[in-house]
């Protein structure tokens, strides 16, 4: 009998095979290169047969030409920062596919002429928030803050409370952002309490605007008064509010979690806001609010280099009129009906491995509704699945407890369920094997 290993296909044999040649129109020929050498190495190896080689290179095709994978966020993190954030729905994904071709985004198609951009995505913004005269959108809640403070606060002073200076996360601060497109930052009250004439005695001639920010990643308990955007608005000075997670209305669910509605409201001139938190759309920046602000901010020099891609408008887009977006779907879950699936998930994983239904506290994540806790439930699996559900084809990422991985079913959507199941299955098999 020969040596299996001396019969290893050449690579340019292996690499004209059909289906190889249709998995390099896809996503590439170096990708395909690198799944064919990998599948030679094992043959060479004496893993796999000759014969196995162009099947096992076409399981290490990857589906898209990214290194991306697609993630079941199980962590009980409904906005996952590390994860994207939020989730598209479907009607945003389709959107932002018939986007990507040449796509009328600056052309009135009726005229044949030149047309303002994204001007569909800002009609629906202003239609679902009645209360701003007009709107603006740029690449995040950040540089809507920082188009904010330069057009309207460079070389002037933003009056705020030096409880709200808020550092996001991952380093971003929001004082820091401020001071770095030249503003001055007037701080006024403790870090537990200010007052309305605290801000009232920092307010003067060289005052840009008052700066209203919500806490969105912490609470502070105890002896704490802050001032409302209400008493905020009776000042002599522009208010601004960044409300950080991008609900455009109340939900009910969240009664501390500012909105874009209740802000102007209240009397804010402008509300900030991201679009890929709360709202569960694309990552962008919303400016909601008067309508001479907003054509100031508009018509600024920077705002060219805050300019959101035609993706990303028709997603906003998508998001607003369509149908609710996962984030607001699962916020409107029971803990009923979660436990309901964590049971069906644990009785057709049993046969295979020891798993147990627990209830769980999920939370929204991403800077909103800090303190929050949503009644979820999980599976609890032993946490040595962790690392290969991860890493699994679908990757799922869930939050380890103690010695146990719980797949928090908060933020998946229900037709997920099926894919745990495969996951979790896969992960026994790679672990029996290892
Ligand atoms: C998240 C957040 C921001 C920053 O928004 P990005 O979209 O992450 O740039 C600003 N302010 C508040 C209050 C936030 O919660």
């Amino acid at each position: 009998m020969t040596d299996p290993r001396r019969a290893t296909p050449r690579t340019d044999v292996v690499l004209a095979d059909p289906r190889l040649r249709a998995a390099a129109d896809r996503v590439g020929r170096q990708l395909v290169k690198q799944a064919v050498r990998t599948a030679l190495d094992r043959c060479r190896a004496g893993e796999i047969a000759p014969e196995e080689v162009v099947d096992e290179a076409c399981r290490h095709v990857p589906a898209v030409a990214t290194s991306l994978r697609d993630v079941v966020n199980a962590t009980g993190v409904l906005v996952h920062t590390n994860l994207g954030r939020a989730p598209l729905s479907k009607s945003a994904v389709d959107a932002m596919v018939m986007a990507a071709g040449s796509t009328n985004i600056e052309c009135d198609l009726a005229t044949g002429r030149r047309a303002s951009r994204g001007r569909s995505a800002i009609q629906a913004l202003k239609s679902a928030v009645p209360q701003a005269a007009a709107v603006h959108v740029v690449n995040n809640g950040a540089a809507a803050l920082a188009l904010t403070a330069c057009a309207l606060a460079s070389g002037r002073a933003i009056v705020v409370a030096r409880g709200e200076l808020v550092e996001i996360g991952n380093g971003f601060r929001i004082p820091e952002l401020l001071e770095s497109v030249g503003a001055n930052l007037r701080e006024v009250g403790t870090t537990n309490r200010v007052h309305l004439r605290d801000y009232a005695e920092a307010i003067d001639e060289r005052t840009g605007f008052v700066l209203k920010v919500h806490p969105s990643n912490f609470v502070v308990r105890g002896f704490t008064s802050s001032v409302s955007i209400e008493e905020l608005a009776t000042l002599p000075a522009l208010v601004i509010a960044d409300t950080g997670s991008g609900l455009l209305h109340p939900h009910p669910r969240l009664p501390d979690e500012p909105s874009a509605s209740s802000a102007l409201t209240a009397g804010a001139d402008l509300v900030t806001a991201s679009g890929d938190k709360l709202l569960g759309g694309p990552q962008c920046g919303l400016v909601l609010g008067r309508q001479d602000l907003v054509e100031r901010l508009r018509s600024f020099p920077l705002a060219r280099a805050m300019r959101v891609d035609k993706l990303t408008l028709a997603a906003l887009e998508a998001t607003i009129v369509g149908p609710p977006p996962p984030v607001a779907v699962a916020l409107s879950a029971t803990s009923r009906g979660l436990m309901a699936r964590a049971e069906a998930l644990a009785e057709q994983l049993a046969h295979m491995i020891e798993v147990s239904v627990v209830a769980t506290s999920a939370a929204v994540g991403g800077g909103g509704a800090p303190g929050v806790t949503l009644p979820s439930a999980a599976v609890a699996l032993s946490a040595d699945l962790a690392s290969p559900l991860r890493i699994g084809q679908p990757s799922v990422m869930g939050r380890v407890s103690g010695d146990r991985l719980l797949i928090d079913l908060f933020g998946v959507p229900p037709e997920k369920d099926e894919l745990i199941v495969r996951a979790i299955a896969g992960a026994c098999r790679s672990r029996r094997t290892a």
